[in-house]
């Protein structure tokens, strides 16, 4: 054997750089379904069936378009159960003259593999559009590494909604002013039931796989309907760009209770698995055939090639180091009812409602609701990524961690964000219906119906006061933090203190 292409289980892209000088009469492609990967944090079971079921999809199509895969199923006796013991012992028993992979999304991963034994060339993985060597470039000239330059810089590197003379389309780079209705009085119109794709014999013999092998997991796999082939995931694009594409701008921050996707592209797991490629879904989203306004169009278009990228870009620059931050000291474990929505705080009880159900929440359930609490709890960054990794099927170490510990939590003390995404049960209530009905009232931080998230936000301020009360961007936050009477403030801080006590007195991990 000349060549042995590893494809790990979020690269499922035949036509990837790993596949570049493939020749099936002397090359073979190996996959493998690990333990490790499986419980090294304890796995979502839609997660978990979500890519068996699109590594065994991706391995039938492989061998229909004529290459040799062997594939490592699970519950194989022979499986080593991890990646580097599984790929030593394919490659001893094939004896190929090298191993080839592309770069994995996971620095652990990249790290065991550069330490196997065995000849392993790495390639820079084209998937994403922005290479290494264009994201140092960029950050030798913006060392703030701020996202909006970024972007702007994306769209000219890419001739992305650009009008014939470089000028960006419609007049501005950003129609950010015009994507953040709020609920208002009835919310947003009624929202078209994303398609859905029934499991086939390959899904169900992994859905019972995993029933099997993980009775105990979190989560539910009932009603798994996700795209798990690459045919599906172009459906699923179209699917999108024809119905909803047209009211995501407007409505991208609201949220509606028993609505997980809303607007929303809910792409973000074909896009990481790689079986949907961000070129064509930046080309779909431009051809725009059902006329979906410039606000929408622009702002999907800056999901793609701003923060996707920017965030990609952030993690192999700062790996390993960035995992360990933790700028703002936050030292307490996850409550225990993240994994089980049991709360009566209505918006974590949907947004986790939202994850146990479908392993999805939208961005803004992520950032604004189960991030938002994290933060003002004071919850270890680490911890909190640790739970997407566990949560969402769409959750990759590379977009986990600066979303996770940088944007969500403050981790990383403002490389992502130059500001901590902090607000009070006020703004959930401005962007939900989520607190009409709850027992607690968002406006108060004190009293039997206090919302905690007000509490707490009044506490997180005054108790990083040294570190956010100069930042020009917190200047009213801390305004209003002033005028609070000094006796209140004090009983808002036992209340948080209580908050803090009681809410992480069970914790799971
Ligand atoms: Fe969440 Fe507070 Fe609103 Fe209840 S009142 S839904 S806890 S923000």
């Amino acid at each position: 054997l000349r060549h042995l292409v590893l494809v790990l289980g979020d690269q499922l892209d035949g036509q990837s750089a790993a596949f570049d000088d493939f020749d099936p009469g002397q090359d073979a492609v190996l996959q493998m379904e690990v333990r490790e990967e499986a419980t090294y944090v304890p796995q979502h079971k839609r997660r978990l069936a979500f890519f068996f079921s699109a590594m065994r999809h991706f391995r039938d199509e492989q061998r229909g378009a004529g290459r040799r895969v062997h594939y490592s199923e699970l519950d194989d006796p022979a499986n080593r159960g991890t990646i580097p013991a599984e790929a030593r012992r394919w490659a001893e028993a094939l004896r190929p003259r090298k191993l080839i992979v592309l770069q994995p999304g996971d620095w652990r991963v990249r790290e065991q593999l550069a330490r196997l034994g065995w000849p392993i060339e790495f390639r820079a993985d084209r998937h994403f559009l922005c290479p290494a060597d264009a994201f140092a470039d960029f950050a030798e000239e913006h060392p703030g590494l701020v996202m909006e330059p970024f972007y702007r810089f994306m769209r000219l590197r890419l001739g992305v909604l650009l009008d014939p003379d470089g000028r960006p389309a419609g007049g501005a780079w950003n129609y950010d002013t015009d994507n953040r209705a709020a609920f208002g009085r009835s919310g947003p119109p009624p929202c078209p039931r994303e398609r859905s794709f029934a499991p086939d014999g390959v899904t169900r013999g992994v859905l019972a796989l995993v029933e099997r092998a993980f009775p105990h997991n979190p989560g539910r796999l009932g009603g798994f309907d996700l795209p798990v082939m690459r045919s599906q995931a172009l459906a699923a694009l179209d699917d999108f760009v024809e119905h909803r594409l047209g009211y995501f701008g407007r409505f991208q921050d609201v949220m509606r209770i028993g609505e997980p996707v809303l607007f929303h592209s809910h792409l973000s797991g074909p896009l990481n698995l790689h079986f949907l490629r961000p070129a064509e879904v930046l080309e779909a989203v431009i051809a725009n055939p059902a006329g979906a306004p410039l606000n929408s169009v622009e702002g999907f278009v800056r999901q793609v090639i701003g923060w996707r990228e920017f965030v990609h870009g952030i993690y192999w620059r700062f790996m390993p180091g960035y995992a360990e931050e933790n700028a703002l000291g936050a030292d307490l474990p996850m409550p225990r009812f993240y994994w089980t929505g049991e709360t009566d705080m209505r918006c974590l009880a949907e947004a986790i409602g939202h994850t146990i159900d479908h392993a999805y929440a939208h961005h803004i359930e992520r950032l604004m609701v189960l991030g938002l609490f994290a933060l003002l709890l004071g919850v270890r960054p680490y911890d909190v990524h640790r739970w997407h990794m566990s949560m969402f099927s769409d959750a990759i170490d590379w977009v986990s961690l600066p979303n996770a510990l940088g944007m969500g939590q403050h981790g990383d003390g403002g490389v992502v964000g130059t500001k901590p995404y902090a607000a009070s049960g006020s703004y959930i209530s401005k962007m939900s219906n989520y607190c009409r009905h709850c027992r607690y009232d968002p406006h108060k931080a004190l009293g039997d119906d206090a919302c905690p998230f007000t509490t707490l936000y009044w506490d997180f301020l005054a108790r990083h006061a040294p570190r956010f009360a100069r930042n020009p961007r917190m200047k009213y936050p801390y305004v209003h933090l002033a005028r609070k009477d000094a006796d209140e403030l004090a009983m808002i801080r036992r209340r948080a203190a209580a908050l803090k006590t009681q809410l992480t007195a069970e914790a799971f991990l």
